[in-house]
């Protein structure tokens, strides 16, 4: 019976079990976790961030009772000049069946249109997803100083990452003309809106309990002043959520003179894509930015990546933060469930920044604060 125990708890990590010892008999109790995560770590400063990123994971992973395993793959702008495409033909099956994607920056307009490495890969993958919440947290890091000198706020962006503004449908005639017209044409499904403004609800609820549902319905009085009604329809389920409509334009100049009045925010997509730049503005700057393309029912995979680009302006240089990368991996703990790894990343990363590294833009070097935050972690 030991040699039994003893030899079950020298198989690889991957394949081990806690073994409960009884006197008849030794019983399985849990197996332990790996979880298969695909790398894309894409163009500019993308790969440098995302395996800093995939270096803490892995750290934290080492400490904790599961482990992680990466597939790397090399789906970007190089990718589309030597293949024509951004990703596979069988690209979303090749990612299906992983727990999550951790993306790091796709784009690089001097050599590819953003249109086409947008629409050629992230986007196809939300879609095929069905990750339909962007989430973005805004916050001050500690040692952190944002442009409005205030250090109270933490707002939870949640934008729509379907549809909306975003949907593609819509066309070109007669171009190159005087009579060139162009439609882009902005849909708004109930299934789509309902769902995203739901989720809102939710996570206000286990926030502080405060929604800002964000729109321009004095002007787009069409799916805007759909969205307001789908709102106040859904606030009388959660009434303890308590609910604010603003237009996007009062919004920005809130985020700006009292983010601190401000817990969850939603928005469309285009409108959801605006805000959540000006909230890494504020929490610091795009080196501070997370976020999560979720899948809130689990249904299928999410996708988490730095809300910045490729950078192509410091790529190669070891410059580039990773702490937006790092966090966005904290926050793939996080919807995988592990919330103690997860919370062990953040303790390191604000253990750094209180101390000063990596809070001025350029100070140091991306491995050297990877190096602090793995240090952190121990
Ligand atoms: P996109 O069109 O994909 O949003 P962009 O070129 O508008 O890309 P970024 O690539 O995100 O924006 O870069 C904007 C600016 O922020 C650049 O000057 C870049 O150097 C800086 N920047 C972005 N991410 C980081 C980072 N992680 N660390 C340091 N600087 C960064």
């Amino acid at each position: 019976m030991m040699d039994l125990t003893r030899s079950l708890l020298h198989l690889p990590m991957c394949l081990r079990y806690q073994a409960e010892h009884t006197t008849r008999s030794i019983r399985i109790v849990s197996k332990m976790k790996t979880y298969s995560i695909a790398l894309i770590p894409g163009d500019g400063i993308g790969p440098a961030v995302t395996e800093a990123a995939w270096q803490v994971v892995e750290a934290v992973a080492r400490g904790a009772d599961f482990t992680v395993h990466a597939t790397r793959l090399p789906w970007s702008c190089d990718h589309y000049l030597e293949t024509g495409a951004m990703m596979p033909e069988d690209g979303v099956e090749i990612l299906r069946g992983r727990d999550a994607i951790l993306l790091g920056a796709v784009g690089w307009p001097r050599k590819v249109p953003d249109s086409i490495s947008l629409h050629g890969l992230l986007l196809p993958i939300r879609k095929a997803f069905r990750q339909y919440a962007n989430i973005r947290p805004h916050r001050l890091l500690p040692g952190v100083e944002g442009p409005l000198r205030k250090s109270e706020f933490d707002i939870l962006c949640v934008r729509e990452n379907t549809e909306g503004e975003y949907s593609g449908a819509g066309g070109r005639v007669h171009q190159g003309t005087e009579d060139e017209v162009a439609v882009e044409t902005a849909i708004f499904t109930r299934k789509g809106v309902e769902r995203i403004l739901r989720f809102g609800f939710e996570q206000a609820r286990r926030r502080r309990g405060k929604l800002a549902s964000v729109t321009k319905s004095n002007a787009q009085r069409h799916s805007m002043v759909f969205w307001d009604e789908v709102t106040h329809e859904l606030a009388r389920e959660y009434s303890d959520v308590e609910v604010t409509s603003y237009h996007i334009d009062a919004m920005a100049a809130r985020m700006v003179m009292a983010p601190e009045t401000l817990d969850v925010v939603v928005a469309s997509n285009l409108f959801g894509d605006v805000l959540t730049d000006l909230g890494a503005a504020i929490q610091g700057g795009l080196g501070f930015a997370a976020s999560a393309n979720l899948n809130p029912d689990r249904s299928t995979l999410s996708m988490f990546e730095p809300v910045h680009g490729s950078a192509p302006d410091i790529a190669h240089l070891g410059i580039a933060n990773p702490i937006a990368a790092i966090w966005s991996a904290s926050m793939m703990l996080d919807h995988l469930g592990e919330t103690d790894a997860a919370a062990r990343i953040m303790q390191a990363i604000e253990a750094i920044t209180a101390r000063g590294m990596g809070t001025v833009p350029g100070e140091h070097k991306t491995d050297d604060i990877t190096r602090a935050v793995l240090t952190a972690l121990h």
